[in-house]
């Protein structure tokens, strides 16, 4: 099912549905991630990797967690974009051979993953708040807050060490 599809009437229903893409997206970050961890070169990229990974099995806690309060089941529903990112970044990946290029690529990939998450947490944290779920947009900034700080801190990495050690 496409993001505008016909089974989608109602502001409640596009939020929900809208939890049902990035509860996908949560769950192949979720498998990529491991393979980032072992790729990246620099230690502090390759522990901001696996710290990020415990941070998303959170947030899919977290999602669960909203689904349940709305009153619905878990369930993904397809979502193409995301699944476009983590094939360029694999695609990418597969074809920078200098290990410290390689992070550099990889930073660029994490992060165009990060501002996927972080559009998406701040479409749904609004709606929430527009549907008078108040309590849902809290526990979705929270997700909203460490996707933020991940893709600040991946900027810091890339502009202070990273970069300058692929140029
Ligand atoms: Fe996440
Ligand atoms: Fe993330």
């Amino acid at each position: 099912m496409g993001f505008f599809s016909k089974d989608i009437k109602t502001m409640d229903d596009l939020f929900v549905h809208t939890l049902q893409d990035i509860y996908y997206a949560e769950k192949q970050i979720e498998k990529a991630l491991p393979d980032m961890v072992k790729k990246a070169t620099n230690p502090e990229l390759k522990r901001g990797f696996e710290t990020h990974l415990q941070q998303t099995k959170g947030h899919i806690q977290r999602v669960e967690q909203v689904f349940k309060m709305h009153g619905r089941e878990p369930k993904q529903v397809n979502c193409p974009a995301i699944d476009g990112i983590l094939e360029e970044a694999n695609d990418i990946a597969g074809d920078v051979a200098d290990k410290r290029t390689l992070d550099a690529a990889l930073i660029a990939a994490a992060q165009a993953v990060e501002h996927y998450e972080i559009t998406r947490y701040g479409t749904l944290v609004a709606w929430a708040k527009q549907l008078g779920r108040a309590d849902c947009a809290s526990v979705l900034t929270e997700n909203l807050r460490e996707e933020e700080a991940t893709d600040q801190k991946l900027t810091k990495l890339a502009e202070s060490k990273v970069n300058a050690a692929a140029a």
